[in-house]
This record gives structure tokens, C-alpha cells and sequence, in this order.
């Protein structure tokens, strides 16, 4: 019997985090905004093409800043999926706004964006589009559309860090846009994440909002003699610690990228004779984006067969698991929310998701036990 676990997730260490925080120590400097915090955001704002970019301690803080820096508020209503994380929610919600969920595509399972305009009003002050598996929404039409009615865009790019969309990186395209370095995303630090700005008019804002309402990040480029409190903010920034491993994995962000993308793709070749044979569904990827192998899931027929797939899997000893319980429908959901009860492509693909281990360090042959489980399952069904 195999009885090694497959696990869902395995956190990837590059090999120089400790070095470099060594180094960071050494340098007598833990606290933030030190050489690797600088070293991390020059990577981003060139690799991504972010005007500037700002850690953060996860991207749960970069959609809190946003949520700030959008000035939303009582009365005001922001648009997103449900299907998402409650942190892309709650950041607007601790504003005191009213979020309005719409329902994904069927294909990439975002926000289908041609049901945001109906649910613009006169209150709606931003979209929040969030890159599911690190596959781009429609952001051409979103962008366009925002212009239009004069809402801000607030990327949701956790999952999407070094994904692109018609050739740009996502989180570079929308007024902001998070990324999020948790343990289970692509370039981790444990904890982490960073806000882009990528609107010029957000930029001295953003640097206030990070340390705590006040200029101090002036201060520091000589462009004020001292610091005071001129605004709302908070303590969004990491230490030096977290920064450091953070710019280990961000220097080897190519060759994780084009590991977990060869590890997509195989799942994708192996199990495609199911797919053929219409028995389960796997990821849709659209011709102008480039996924970065953040996730591989698969759409069974029916609830009932995800769950009894979960089981089957459990029993060799793989983790696959679910993903998220969709937010309009959770009791906190039906409390801050003014959509629709039931939003059918959420309600119905969310019972029938299930994600596969994928990870940098999955090796072929566990890979390979996956998959035959998963052949093995079907044969007879
Ligand atoms: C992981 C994730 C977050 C939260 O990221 P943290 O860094 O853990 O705060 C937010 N939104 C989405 C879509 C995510 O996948």
C-alpha cells in the first residue's frame, strides 16, 4: 500500500531566504523599509511595469489600502465576485460599504464582466476583478467600462503574480492591483504581500496610508525636515526579515513559474481523454492569457461525485480539496450584501470544484499517482 502523503500544498524554499536574512540582520536593520524591502519593490515595479509598489504584510492589507485609498464608505457600493476570498470583500466592508456580488463566467470562473454594468449604480465607486488561478479577467472590457462610469479598478492578482493578460502583468493593469506571498501562493514569505499603484495619483497617498497616516516616507527622501500624523493609516508594512526571503523567491520567480506551469500541463495532457469523454472538466485558459500554474482544479459532474472523488483520493492518500463556499450566500455575506440570492454559476460550480496537489516540488511519480486515481476513479462511471 502507498501510504506516503500527497499533500495539497508544500511551501517551496528556493535556498538563500536564510542567507539573505542573515544579511538583513547583519545590516542592523529588521524593521521596514530597509535595503530588501527596496530591492523587492524595484523588482516588481520592473518585471510588472508598476508605477510603485509597496509590500505588505499580506494581500489581505494591500486590499485594505486599496479599500482606503478608494475613499469608499458608507453609502458607497463596490462591485465583485462571490466567488473569491472574504478578504476581497471584508477590505471594503470594514469601510462601511455595501458589496454587490456578480456571478463568474463558466469558462475561466471570473467575474463575468458583462454582468457588471447592470449592477452599477449611482453609489458604485470601484470593480474588483480577482484572477482566479491566476487566469487574467476580461480586463480590456473592465477597464473600458470603468472609464466609462468613472469607477475605479482594484485588481484582486493574489493568485496572479507573474500571470499575464494581452501581454501585461496582471496587478499592473487596474488603478491598483494585490498580490499576495502567503505560503499557498506561487513566491511565498509566509506571510506577505504588496500593493501596486499603478495610478500616479494614488502613489504619495498609498506611502502615507502604509506607515501609519504619516508622511514619514517623505521624510526619509529629504523632502520634509520632519514627519507628522496628515492622514488616515495603519502599520501595513513587513520587516526586513520577511522581505529578505520574500526577494530569494522573487530572484527565482522564472524557473517556479515554469514548474508549476509544466506541472499544470501535465495534468491537463493526462487527464484530457476524461474531459473528451465529457466526465469531468479542467481549467479554460482564454488565447491572451498567460496562467502561471497557480492551480489545478477539476469540475466533476455533480456534487455528489466531487465529494465521493475527494473520498476516493483521501483513501490513497491524496489531499485534493475544495475551494471556496461562495460569499453572498454566508451569514455575513447575506448581511453586507445587496445581490441576488442565487447567483447560478456560483452556487452551482463552487458544489463541484476540486483542486489537485500543485506544487514546485511535486514530483512526476506523485504526479502520476494523482492521475491514475483520478483515471481510476472514472473507469466504471
Ligand atoms: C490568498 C488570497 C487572498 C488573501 O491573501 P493573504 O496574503 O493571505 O492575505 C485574497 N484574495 C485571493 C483571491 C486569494 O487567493
Amino acid at each position: 500500500m502507498n501510504s506516503s502523503l500527497i499533500p495539497f500544498n508544500r511551501p517551496y524554499i528556493v535556498g538563500k531566504e536564510l542567507y539573505y536574512i542573515s544579511k538583513a540582520v547583519l545590516q542592523g536593520n529588521i524593521s521596514g523599509d530597509g535595503a530588501f524591502t527596496d530591492k523587492c519593490h524595484k523588482w516588481m515595479e520592473e518585471r510588472f511595469d508598476i508605477k510603485r509598489a509597496l509590500l505588505t504584510h499580506s494581500c489581505t492589507a494591500a486590499l485594505e489600502m486599496g479599500a482606503l485609498l478608494a475613499d469608499v464608505g458608507p453609502g458607497d457600493e463596490v462591485i465583485m465576485p462571490s466567488f473569491t476570498f472574504v478578504s476581497t470583500a471584508n477590505a471594503f466592508v470594514l469601510r462601511g460599504a455595501t458589496v454587490k456580488f456578480v456571478d463568474i463566467r463558466p469558462d475561466t470562473l471570473n467575474i463575468n464582466e458583462q454582468l457588471i454594468e447592470a449592477a452599477i449604480t449611482s453609489k458604485t465607486k470601484a470593480i474588483v476583478p480577482v484572477h482566479y488561478a491566476g487566469v487574467g479577467c476580461e480586463m480590456d472590457y473592465i477597464m473600458d467600462l470603468a472609464a466609462d462610469k468613472d469607477l475605479l479598478v482594484i485588481e484582486d492578482a493574489a493568485q496572479a503574480v507573474n500571470a499575464t493578460y494581452n501581454g501585461k502583468f496582471l496587478g499592473s493593469i487596474g488603478h491598483m492591483g494585490c498580490y499576495s506571498f502567503h505560503e499557498t501562493k506561487n513566491f511565498i514569505s509566509g506571510e506577505g504581500g504588496a500593493l501596486a499603484v499603478n495610478d500616479e495619483r494614488f502613489v504619495e497617498r498609498a506611502e502615507i496610508i502604509r506607515e501609519k497616516g504619516t508622511d514619514r516616507s517623505k521624510f526619509f527622501r529629504g523632502e520634509v525636515d520632519k514627519y507628522t500624523w496628515v492622514d488616515l493609516g495603519s502599520s501595513y508594512l513587513p520587516s526586513e526579515i520577511i522581505a529578505a526571503f520574500l526577494y530569494a523567491q522573487l530572484e527565482e520567480s522564472s524557473k517556479i513559474t515554469k514548474k508549476r506551469t509544466e506541472i499544470f500541463s501535465r495534468y491537463s495532457f493526462a487527464l484530457a481523454p476524461l474531459a473528451n469523454e465529457c466526465k469531468l472538466r479542467l481549467p479554460h485558459t482564454p488565447e491572451c492569457c498567460n496562467h502561471n500554474g497557480h492551480m489545478f482544479y477539476v469540475i466533476t459532474r455533480t456534487a455528489e461525485e466531487r465529494d465521493s472523488l475527494i473520498e476516493h483520493l483521501r483513501n490513497k492518500s491524496i489531499n485534493a480539496v475544495f475551494h471556496y463556499l461562495p460569499l453572498h450566500s454566508s451569514p455575513m455575506g447575506r448581511k453586507i450584501s445587496t445581490s441576488e440570492e442565487h447567483l447560478p454559476y456560483t452556487d452551482d460550480i463552487s458544489a463541484r470544484l476540486l483542486r489537485l496537489p500543485c506544487y514546485y516540488e511535486l514530483s512526476e511519480r506523485d504526479q502520476d499517482t494523482v492521475i491514475d486515481s483520478i483515471l481510476d476513479f472514472y473507469k466504471n462511471k
